[in-house]
């Protein structure tokens, strides 16, 4: 099984870091892949890769909720590290319209130039979206020349947008969300293609059931294979094998 999106290098877990990582491994966890958020992030997730060579992997990229006046400059910075450090993908990086929108712009524009990285390097995108399904749809739809490949994280969405995601060859990830009772994918889950599924946790942030509310982690990537299986009437292992083979081919792996 593979969490492919995890902040366990985040400071809520730096009291107990080896631990969950234990933990991980003996639940069946093979990889972690580390998305990268802002320049303060790097240091801690390259530590934490460091530390967890054969099992943690990390992303480089900006994510939209850190994207200001310096987006050019910080972009400059983050780029430099694709010379420095091997990447498995460019992320995570997107656009979010619910925090803040006076950076819309510039949002829409480091979004794009990421994109770019992505083909030059020929590597995966690790796509976040909140309240910006539409117009992220449609930047991609502009950028997609066939070349890009990647996965919208953390998807909340309708069956309708999950089709539009796979239709531009993208991929979905499957976290804690998935198993909320409120939160509509009950009857979503059981139309998605399964070609294109992975799971994740956002660790730690959304944590599934029964754990919502508190400190989510890799381990729990379990409860939301089990949700997906008990949805699609299959076996756990079925689901491990499918969207592990699925993040495998995705991310090289
Ligand atoms: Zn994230």
């Amino acid at each position: 099984m593979i969490d492919s999106h995890a902040h366990i290098y985040a400071s809520e877990f730096d009291n107990d870091r080896d631990d969950v990582v234990q933990r991980a491994l003996a639940q069946g966890i093979e990889h972690i892949l580390l998305p990268n958020i802002d320049l303060d992030s790097i240091e801690p997730m390259l530590k934490t890769e460091a530390a967890y060579p054969e099992i943690c992997r990390s992303m480089m990229g900006l994510h939209p909720c850190y994207v200001d006046g310096n987006v050019d400059q910080t972009l400059a910075t983050i780029y430099q590290w694709f010379s420095q450090h091997s990447f498995i993908a460019v992320g995570e990086i997107g656009i979010d319209l619910y925090w803040d929108k006076t950076y819309r712009t510039e949002q829409e524009k480091a979004f794009i130039t990421q994109l770019n990285w992505a083909k030059e390097m020929r590597l995966p995108v690790v796509i976040h979206t909140r309240d910006s399904i539409e117009e992220t749809l449609s930047l991609l739809r502009q950028e997609q020349d066939g070349s890009l490949s990647g996965v919208f994280h953390c998807f909340g969405g309708s069956i309708e947008e999950a089709k539009a995601i796979n239709d531009l060859g993208f991929h979905l990830g499957l976290g804690g969300v998935s198993t909320f009772k409120n939160g509509g994918m009950d009857v979503v889950i059981p139309e998605l293609d399964l070609n294109y599924l992975i799971l994740e946790t956002d660790c730690p942030y959304l944590a599934p059931v029964p754990h919502r509310g508190k400190r989510n982690e890799p381990a729990y990537t379990q409860l939301v294979a089990q949700r997906v299986a008990d949805l699609r009437e299959m076996s756990l292992q079925q689901v491990d094998e499918l969207t592990t083979h699925n993040a495998k081919m995705l991310f090289k792996l």
